[in-house]
């Protein structure tokens, strides 16, 4: 079996099942004051510290991280959150891509049913149009939230450069990055970014499904500028009512140590296999869709006249798991939005394949995918032109 869909989500590591196994002992409600709920509250303690200083964030406050039941969940209170405050100014613009995955795109489309104006900036090529961005960097709007990694092509955005611009236009402007798909597969800092809120989510770095982070810039809270939509015991700093998935969380933070010592070494591996993987393409009929600023481990190929349904079937025949585009958009009926944002037609993005990868796949991983790539072309019905 060789899996190559880590960025659908990675496979648990045994660290962090170790972590998980310790964490169902200790059963104390964190919110209890008796010594068992004291036990799972510095657990819960731990964790958070432990999640922050992989986002380089050492000292956290009160409230600067709040554990989530998923990314999703992260960048629903980031965006409905902010947007809901009483303290909201009156700007009404949120400045976003055309390829957000459905989880800030959703949350949009709410939001300008509600009456936000959403400009969506093209991403052609996996690039950005930064001087389009940048001229809708004025004191109109009221939020950037733009992803740090694309999930099927692996672009890399700048959103640095656009959270600076935007701030200096508005210092008010609320900056929102999901970062679900660059979190430990290169390094970032929540303050280098320049952000103010960041999604994080434990599946995509060998931890647990069904747990996720958001994490507030002191301002925000400072400021009231985030408000919850789950409102009830008031756990995770009145940000996120629910009793904490005390398992999930230690399984999270079990994974961003791990993550991050690793950080470096997982970064020029997963670089190292998109390169050969990448290589061993040139000549074929494959086509790569490359962005000009990629993360480490997502290639995204479009094959020629062959449904990429009818390759994954191939591939997994031979023991082999890559996704069609998305994993996350695999219920969708339509094209991928990202992939036509790309600027693939729709029967492009119809033959487009997504493989990526994780530090544990190896060289051969990689010549085995290209055997079948290749034994896959040989023999499988083209669709007719
Ligand atoms: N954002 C991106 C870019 C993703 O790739 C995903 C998951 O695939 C998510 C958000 C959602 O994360 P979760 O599955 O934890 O809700």
């Amino acid at each position: 079996m060789i899996y190559l869909d880590n960025s659908a989500t990675t496979p648990l590591s045994p660290a962090v099942r170790e972590a998980m196994i310790a964490a169902m002992d200790r059963f104390g409600n964190p919110s209890s004051l008796h010594e068992l709920g004291g036990d799972a509250a510095l657990l819960l303690k731990e964790s958070r510290a432990a999640v922050g200083e992989a986002l380089g964030e050492r000292f956290l406050r009160d409230g600067q991280l709040i554990f989530t039941s998923c990314g999703t969940e992260a960048t629903a209170l980031a965006l409905l959150g902010t947007a809901r405050a009483k303290t909201r100014r009156t700007a009404s613009v949120i400045l976003t891509t055309d390829s957000e995955h459905p989880s800030v795109e959703e949350n949009l489309r709410i939001l300008e049913a509600e009456g936000f104006t959403v400009v969506r900036i093209s991403t052609k090529g996996g690039a950005l149009d930064v001087d389009e961005a940048l001229s809708y960097c004025n004191e109109k709007l009221f939020m950037v939230t733009m992803m740090l990694v694309n999930n099927e092509t692996g672009a890399r955005y700048p959103v640095e450069q656009i959270f600076a611009a935007a701030k200096a236009a508005n210092p008010a402007c609320v900056l929102h990055t999901d970062a679900v798909q660059g979190f430990l597969k290169m390094p970032i800092r929540a303050k280098s970014l320049g952000a103010d809120l960041v999604t994080l989510s434990a599946h995509k770095i060998h931890g647990p499904k069904g747990v996720g982070a958001l994490y507030i810039a002191e301002r925000m809270l400072k400021e009231r500028r985030i408000v919850p939509f789950l409102s009830g015991g008031g756990q995770e700093f009145g940000l996120r009512s629910g009793t904490e998935n005390m398992i999930g969380i230690a399984g999270f933070a079990e994974a961003a140590r791990m993550g991050a010592e690793r950080l470096r070494g997982d970064f020029f591996r997963m670089t190292a296999l998109s390169e050969l993987l990448i290589e061993g393409l040139s000549g074929s009929e494959i086509r790569v869709n490359r962005p000009p600023v990629t993360a480490p481990h997502i290639v995204s190929l479009t094959l020629p006249h062959i449904k990429s349904e009818t390759m994954l079937h191939f591939l997994a025949e031979r023991g082999i798991s890559v996704s069609s585009g998305s994993a996350c958009s695999s219920h969708a009926k339509h094209p991928s939005r990202t992939l036509l944002a790309f600027g693939l037609t729709p029967e492009e993005a119809d033959s487009t394949i997504r493989v990526s990868f994780s530090a544990a796949n190896t060289p051969e991983d990689v010549e085995a995918l290209l055997a079948a790539l290749n034994e896959g072309l040989a023999t499988l019905v083209r669709m007719k032109k």
